[in-house]
């Protein structure tokens, strides 16, 4: 196949732009090689610059749940465009998107938006903080929560259960107030508990995305719950990945989760920059200028941001696709597992709703530890044969695949003929 102009791409761009990216992911590190270089997206598809068709699983890592370019909210936007880009000032579409969102999530009363989960995050932590007037914060390792610095720790390195900083640049004091648990070990959070009182919150994610796919066990979930709120600290929801992605709502409802704080983005914003964080009353009460912790944002609630983001909630709340969803994802790793017995490579598939991924490896993946133990070589010629025949998975082995709207049943059987070739070249490969 051809990446000529990828590689003229890419190589340029180095000159002006940070390794020729603006997010490290794309540089395709963990895989090697050059990264794609994109011209346009339609539907489930995906162009690079040379003109390669893909059938995109990456999706920009979530918010593309519709598929690229849907008719219905390129329209809207459109619409929204000759209103204005910015004005610094409550324009209608956030009050519909505010209510759209609120509507979906019992925890949920009142709403504030920003423009990226890493904001939302942090704004939560902020206000978990304000709130109780306690510092300290759980999170799990392998949970991913964007790139604040007090959670940056433990995002994927073996200093993990150190709380060592997880980036260079970030202050010790920064995240002296971070504590690290294991995901799907209660024994992990009530340790901290019992040497800690001051633990303002939990963040955690319902459903892991960012250690590849890593569901909660149902009893992780309902004692974390319960050790939170006998020490009136609060749960905090990242539901950046997870929300309208299983269920229109979180994933919190689906799994019985009662979280004080909810952090959103991704799909909320259908592909324009909004991420959003969310409280019952009492708790939101207690944000700018309600209240007295400060938060605020120039592009916050940006107008065609908002309308993007309500089309694309309209549009799916209209579709419902989630119980599709999960019939296509159980299908897909139905076709992976069977792939993979055939060539006798070892594969396990994680998967939650439209969210799946398989990895290369013995060990059944229930937290980052055992996500750890796969054979990632493998994974990169798995990656790379995908490609050569049209396949765009995100290009790391601790990466969800998405599914959207759009994926089809000719783009399925095309997959599953591109995922049997790459699972016969690993085969290969590892003898
Ligand atoms: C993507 C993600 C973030 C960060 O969102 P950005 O918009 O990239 O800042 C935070 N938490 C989770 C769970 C995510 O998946």
């Amino acid at each position: 196949m051809k990446l000529e102009k990828s590689i003229y791409y890419y190589t340029k761009g180095q000159k002006h732009l940070v390794g020729a990216v603006n997010s490290p992911v794309r540089a395709f590190k963990s895989v090697g090689g050059v990264p794609l270089i994109i011209e346009k997206a339609k539907g489930s598809k995906i162009y690079d610059v040379d003109n390669n068709e893909y059938i995109d699983f990456v999706l920009s890592y979530g918010p593309m749940i519709l598929g690229h370019r849907n008719k219905y909210v390129e329209s809207d936007i459109k619409k929204a465009l000759r209103k204005g880009y910015t004005f610094g000032a409550t324009s209608k579409g956030e009050l519909k998107l505010a209510k759209l969102v609120c509507d979906a999530f019992p925890s949920i009363d009142k709403i504030r938006f920003v423009n990226s989960g890493t904001e939302a995050v942090l704004s939560a932590i902020r206000l978990a903080r304000a709130y109780t007037g306690k510092q300290k914060i759980i999170k799990f390792s392998g949970c991913y929560h964007g790139h604040a610095d007090a959670l940056l720790v433990a995002a994927g390195s073996g200093l993990a259960t150190l709380s060592l900083p997880g980036s260079d640049g970030v202050p010790k004091d920064a995240v002296k107030n971070t504590l690290i648990a294991e995901f799907n070990n209660i024994e992990s959070v009530k340790k901290h508990f019992a040497k800690h009182k001051d633990i303002a919150g939990v963040i955690i994610e319902p459903i892991a995305g960012n250690m590849g796919v890593v569901q909660p066990e149902a009893k992780f979930l309902k004692e974390l719950q319960s050790v939170v709120s006998k020490h009136k600290a609060l749960l905090i929801a990242d539901e950046v990945m997870t929300g309208f992605r299983s269920k229109f709502g979180g994933a919190q409802d689906l799994l019985g989760l009662k979280a004080d704080i909810t952090c959103l983005g991704k799909v909320i914003g259908g592909g324009f920059p909004v991420g959003a964080y969310g409280a019952r009353n009492e708790i939101m009460e207690m944000v700018a200028p309600l209240g007295s912790m400060y938060q605020a944002g120039t592009l916050s609630g940006n107008p065609i941001a908002m309308a993007c983001g309500y089309s694309t909630l309209k549009e799916l709340k209209r579709k419902d696709p989630y119980k599709k969803f999960n019939k296509v994802a159980g299908y897909l790793e139905k076709a992976i597992l069977e792939a993979a017995h055939k060539y006798e490579v070892e594969v396990q598939v994680n998967r939650f709703g439209s969210m799946i991924n398989p990895f290369f490896t013995k060990e059944k993946v229930t937290n980052f530890a055992t996500a750890q133990s796969c054979n990632t070589d493998q994974f990169k010629t798995f990656f790379w044969k995908l490609i050569e025949h049209g396949v765009f998975i995100p290009p790391s082995q601790f990466e969800s695949w998405f599914l959207s709207t759009k994926f089809s049943k000719s783009d399925f059987e095309k997959t599953v003929a591109a995922i049997n070739i790459a699972m016969e070249t690993v085969a290969k490969k590892s003898k």
